[in-house]
C-alpha cells in the first residue's frame, strides 16, 4: 500500500507539538511549516522521482520528509535537535525508505553518506519502500541513482551549509531549498544590482540559480520577520563551469573586490588580505592596472560591474 503525507492535515502539527511538548529552538534556526501547499512546490521544483536518493537537511518534525519519501527512492534526513528524535520515529513510521541521522550537517561526512545510499539503491533498485508502486520509479530503473538536496534550511547557516554542499565537489545533481528571499536575491543577482556580491558569483560558478516560488510568514510556525524563496540550483559539473587556471585565487579576488565594495578594482587587489603572488608578496599597484588593462578594463573600474567571466580572465591574468 502507498503511504500518503498526513502531517500537514489539519490540527495535525499544532497537536504533535504540545503532544511531545516541543519548544521551538531559535538558535537551530526552527520554524516549521504549516502549509500543504509549500511541500508540494518544493516536491516539484526538486523534481524528484522514485528512483532519487533525497538528502534533507533539518527535518523538524517530519513535514516536508514525509513527501519527500512518497516521492523519492530514499531519503536521508540529517537533524541537530535530539529532542525531535522520538517525533521523527513517530511521524515518519510508515516509510521505510528513510533514515534519520542525528548530527549537525556541517561536520558530517556526506561524502560516505553519498556513496553508501546510492551503493544500496543501485544494488536494489525498486526495493524501497513505496518506490515499486509509483509509475515514475519502474521507468526510471535502468537510470543511475539520482542525488538532490532538498530543506527547508535553518536561516542562521544558509550559506555556510550552501557552500559546502557546493565546494565540496559531492556528486550531488542538484539543491532545492528553501532560504530567506533576501539571500535568494543575491544569490541571482547579476553585475552592477544593489544585491550582487560574492555570493552571487560563487553560487553562480557552481550551479544555475532558478527561483522557483516566494513563501510568505504564514506558511510557518513561529513566523520568520521575512518573505522567504523556494530556489533551485542546478549544479553545473567542472566542465561546465567558466574556465579558470585557479578557482581559489579567483575567489580571493572576488572577496577582494566585495570586501572593499567602495574600492576601486586597483585598491581592492593591493590591499586584499589573501591575495598574494607566488613570492608570499602583495600585488603593486603597477601589477594591477597592468592586469586590468591587460583584459580591456579601464583603470576606475570596480568588481561590482565585473561578472564572472571577467573575474576569471582577471584571475588567470595576474
Ligand atoms: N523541515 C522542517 C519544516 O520544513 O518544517 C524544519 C525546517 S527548520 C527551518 C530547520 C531545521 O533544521 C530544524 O529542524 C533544525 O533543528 C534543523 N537544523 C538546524 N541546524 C542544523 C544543522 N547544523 N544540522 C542539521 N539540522 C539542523
Amino acid at each position: 500500500m502507498r503511504n500518503e503525507p498526513w502531517l500537514l492535515k489539519p490540527q495535525k502539527t499544532k497537536e504533535i507539538l504540545q503532544r511531545y511538548g516541543i519548544r521551538m529552538q531559535k538558535k537551530f534556526g526552527q520554524n516549521f511549516l504549516i502549509d500543504s501547499h509549500v511541500p508540494e512546490k518544493i516536491v516539484a521544483a526538486a523534481d524528484i522521482n522514485g528512483t532519487d536518493f533525497v538528502i534533507e537537511i533539518g527535518p523538524g518534525i517530519g513535514t516536508l520528509t514525509q513527501y519527500l519519501c512518497y516521492a523519492a527512492g530514499s531519503v536521508a534526513a540529517i537533524e541537530i535537535d535530539r529532542h525531535l528524535l522520538p517525533v521523527l520515529d513517530e511521524t515518519l513510521a510508515d516509510w521505510e525508505n528513510v533514515e534519520v541521522i542525528s548530527g549537525d550537517v556541517m561536520k558530517l561526512d556526506l561524502s560516505a553518506l553519498i556513496a553508501r545510499k546510492t551503493r544500496e539503491l543501485e544494488e536494489s533498485p525498486g526495493q524501497e519502500a513505496g518506490a515499486a508502486d509509483r509509475p515514475s520509479a519502474s521507468l526510471q530503473n535502468d537510470r543511475a541513482v539520482s542525488v538532490k538536496v532538498v530543506a527547508n534550511l535553518p536561516y542562521y547557516i544558509t550559506t555556510p551549509i550552501l557552500m559546502k554542499l557546493l565546494e565540496e565537489e559531492l556528486p550531488i545533481d542538484s539543491i532545492t531549498v528553501m532560504i530567506q528571499k533576501e539571500v535568494a536575491d543575491r544569490m541571482q543577482a547579476a553585475p552592477g544590482t544593489s544585491a550582487y556580491g560574492a555570493l552571487s558569483l560563487a553560487v553562480q560558478y557552481y550551479a544555475e540559480p532558478k527561483l522557483s516560488a516566494i513563501v510568505p510568514p504564514n506558511c510557518f510556525v513561529p513566523r520568520p520577520n521575512v518573505d522567504s524563496a523556494v530556489i533551485h540550483l542546478a549544479r553545473r559539473m567542472p566542465e561546465e563551469r567558466i574556465h579558470v587556471q585557479d578557482s581559489r585565487k579567483m575567489f580571493a579576488i572576488i572577496r577582494a573586490a566585495f570586501s572593499q565594495r567602495r574600492k576601486t578594482l586597483v585598491n581592492a587587489l593591493r590591499n586584499a588580505a589573501d591575495l598574494r603572488k607566488p613570492d608570499g608578496t602583495s600585488y603593486t599597484r603597477e601589477e594591477a592596472e597592468q592586469a586590468l588593462m591587460a583584459c580591456g578594463l579601464p583603470l576606475t573600474v570596480r568588481g561590482e560591474v565585473l561578472g564572472l567571466q571577467e573575474f576569471a580572465r582577471l584571475s588567470d591574468t595576474l
